[in-house]
């Protein structure tokens, strides 16, 4: 569906690997701002008849050292009925076969990370296997979570039910392949959990570093790239947007300084290019 887009950074090896896409309502993923603002930006005819826009579904495989590292898992293949055809309409469930048309098997994978536990996140940390039962996708890899997400996320409230479906996670505690951590983390050498809340109490991007040189998976922090360009555009879901609103001012300073490769996951594949800022106006260029 997607050939898998390379990218580096000193000695580390960043592929971006498509599940497909999804469609969201577009005025939610803008928030409270007007569409009148948000539509000339982002092209009418990338809104559809019923008001929603695409969103890719853009996760990473991180290669250093030996270890071979995938953030976020995208939809999975475990949607069905109502919630893949209203709430989640789209064409996604492709991570797998993407990842082998680069060369990757399940067993390939050391480390499995999540920037939260939504559903378009994290679907395919498991699978449904011939006996009906739920295990984890990949066999040989530790799942790293955030502790306060896992708590969110297997205690959801009339909100947030929605989005997280204890199927994607629980079983990686019955597997013991299960690593709750706090903060930031190392997860393989010279990748850390970076905590940016806001969209979930406990939402983190991933920062690697190599060399002097720097790339952000952003996770949800940001929707879509002109959010990184404007600090005030935050999408409806967030938990707690005036969190959002600090933690943006801390990616957007850090991307500038460092010159960092950013990752959008929800952009257009590949969702990846760098922030420029001029006269005060920050510009999300594609690479
Ligand atoms: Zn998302």
């Amino acid at each position: 569906m997607h050939p898998a887009a390379h990218y580096s950074v000193g000695e580390i090896e960043i592929s971006v690997v498509s599940d497909g896409y999804f469609k969201l309502d577009a005025g939610a993923v803008m928030g409270l701002v007007p569409r009148v603002l948000w539509e000339p930006i982002l092209g009418a005819e990338n809104i559809d008849a019923e008001h929603r826009m695409k969103l890719g579904l853009n996760c990473i495989v991180v290669r250093n050292m030996g270890e071979v590292l995938l953030v976020d898992t995208g939809f999975g293949n475990k949607l069905t009925g109502a919630i893949r055809e209203k709430a989640f309409p789209g064409d996604y469930g492709h991570l797998l076969d993407n990842l082998a048309a680069n060369g990757l098997t399940p067993e390939d994978i050391t480390v499995v990370a999540n920037t939260h536990l939504h559903a378009d996140h994290c679907g395919w940390n498991t699978v449904r296997g011939a006996d009906g039962k739920l295990r984890a996708t990949f066999p040989n890899a530790r799942y790293y979570i955030q502790a306060g997400e896992y708590e969110a996320a297997t205690h959801p409230n009339e909100r947030t039910r929605g989005t997280y479906f204890a199927g994607n996670f629980e079983p990686l505690a019955a597997s013991g392949q299960l690593e709750l951590v706090t903060g930031e983390t190392e997860l393989i050498p010279g990748v850390m959990y970076w905590p940016t809340p806001g969209h979930t109490a406990d939402h983190d991007s991933i920062a690697m570093t190599s060399r002097g040189e720097t790339a952000i998976y952003v996770g949800d922090l940001v929707h879509h790239a002109v959010q990184a360009e404007r600090d005030a555009w935050i999408a409806a879901f967030d938990i707690l947007p005036l969190v959002s609103l600090e933690s943006k001012k801390k990616l957007a300073a850090r991307a500038l300084q460092d010159n960092a490769l950013l990752i959008c996951v929800h952009n257009a594949f590949p969702g990846v290019g760098r922030l420029t800022e001029r006269e005060g106006k920050r510009k999300f260029v594609d690479e």
